[in-house]
């Protein structure tokens, strides 16, 4: 029977997840996905989860349990320790191997390399070729030619419509089913959602390093502090900015405040808070994008009028 690779579709795979399939791929190991996350598989997650757990972590604990069902070989799930150089990632994301090994004692392989920025990737690579059965030439290839395909399309994009700025933890952000369509529910109504995945995340430290005295820990933290500045700074801004956080996030507790003072000292440009959990109702959470995408339709008139 071939073997397969399992990749969760969770935390850091909204970012990174079509170069790591290509990858596998390129390696002759079929990849299988988790479907796309829905409230039984949260209600799954949160049950295997530590208490404590936040969302994106129960949520990746659903997604394990499904792979484990589906009968693949391998998980794929990165320690993600750091993902640009001279900040990390929270202790739950480098912890997540650990995490899911002790809730799944019964599972397949677990392939999580360490992946810190400024080392060379192709250590991570190499070491997931030797598990894997593959040559080092093999493995430098189709990590080649997983870095030259995994762009997205581009979009076209109507410059008139409001815009609405995303701002939170990729997982949360570009996860439909964690963040109960959001994206969606505000593009059905014609608005341009911007998020920090269209500029270089290296550009957005930057910003932010050059804003604080001292280096913000955490990578997510840094690139959304600097993604803020970034959208200040240039024409057109965002009409509103919507956080998107999960409930006892330590690294947003934090974040959120830099945030929004952020905003206040440089516009006044409105703010919404979203904060997630396996509890959080729909019909209630609609109402408060209803009203704020009502209020900064308001303002644009305003504006117009004025
Ligand atoms: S940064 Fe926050 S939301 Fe993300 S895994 Fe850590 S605690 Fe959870």
């Amino acid at each position: 029977m071939q073997k397969t690779v399992g990749i969760p579709r969770a935390l850091y795979y909204f970012q990174y997840g079509p170069a790591w399939r290509r990858f596998f791929q390129e390696l002759d190991y079929p990849v299988v996905l988790s479907s796309p996350t829905d409230g039984k598989l949260i209600e799954k997650g949160a049950m295997l989860s530590v208490e404590e757990a936040c969302l994106p972590i129960k949520i990746l604990h659903g997604h394990v349990a499904q792979l484990c069902e589906k009968g693949v070989t391998y998980i794929f799930l990165p320690r993600l320790i750091s993902l640009l150089k001279g900040s990390f990632t929270c202790p739950k994301i480098a912890g997540a191997p650990e995490m899911i090994q002790s809730a799944f004692t019964q599972r397949p392989i677990l392939l999580s390399p360490s992946i810190r920025a400024g080392e060379n990737p192709l250590t991570a690579c190499y070491e997931l070729g030797r598990e894997l059965d593959r040559s080092a030439s093999r493995v430098r290839k189709a990590w080649t030619v997983a870095c030259e395909n995994s762009g997205g399309p581009v979009e076209k994009r109507d410059p008139e419509a409001l815009r609405v700025a995303l701002l939170g933890h990729p997982y949360l952000l570009y996860d439909s089913g964690a963040n109960m369509r959001l994206r969606e529910k505000l593009e059905d109504q014609k608005i341009l959602v911007c998020t920090p995945d269209e500029y270089d995340p290296e550009d957005l430290r930057e910003r932010a390093a050059d804003m604080t005295e001292k280096r913000i820990f955490w990578s997510t933290g840094e690139e959304t502090v600097g993604y803020i500045l970034a959208l200040l700074d240039n024409e057109p801004k965002p009409d509103g900015f919507i956080f998107v956080t999960s409930f006892g996030c330590g690294v947003d507790s934090f974040i959120l405040n830099v945030g929004q003072r952020l905003i206040q000292k440089k516009s006044q440009i409105p703010y919404l808070e979203l904060s997630l959990d396996e509890h959080a109702g729909e019909a209630g959470f609609d109402t408060r994008i209803e009203a704020f995408i009502d209020m900064l339709e308001r303002r644009r008139e305003r504006g117009k009028s004025a």
